[in-house]
C-alpha cells in the first residue's frame, strides 16, 4: 500500500544542467578591517575604559573573536587582559553570568 512513498524524497538533484551559469562562491566584498587600537596608536589598554571594551565583548560579556573586530594580535592580547581585569572589578560581566 505504501509503494507511493518510495523515491519521493529524491528530487532531481543530480541532473545539473551543463549550461549552468558560472556562479561565484560566496563573493565577499574585500573590506579590510584595521585595528582601531593601532589607528589610535594605543600602547596600553585601560581596563577602566569600559565604553571601549564593550565594543569588543558581547552582551553576555564574551569577547568577540579577532576576525570579527579586526583587532591585531598584539592589541587583542592587551584587550583580553583588560577585559579580564574589568571583569574582576565588576565593570564587565563574566561569561555566562
Ligand atoms: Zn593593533
Amino acid at each position: 500500500m505504501e509503494e507511493n512513498n518510495v523515491n519521493v524524497t529524491a528530487p532531481a538533484q543530480e541532473s545539473a544542467p551543463a549550461a549552468a551559469p558560472a556562479k561565484k562562491p560566496f563573493k565577499r566584498v574585500n573590506k579590510k578591517k584595521v585595528c582601531q587600537f593601532c589607528v589610535d596608536k594605543v600602547n596600553a589598554i585601560d581596563y577602566k575604559e569600559v565604553g571601549k571594551l564593550r565594543k569588543y565583548v558581547t552582551e553576555k560579556g564574551k569577547m568577540l573573536p579577532r576576525r570579527m573586530t579586526g583587532v591585531c594580535a598584539k592589541h587583542q592580547r592587551m584587550l583580553a587582559e583588560a577585559v579580564k581585569r574589568a571583569r574582576i572589578v565588576a565593570l564587565l560581566p563574566f561569561k555566562g553570568e
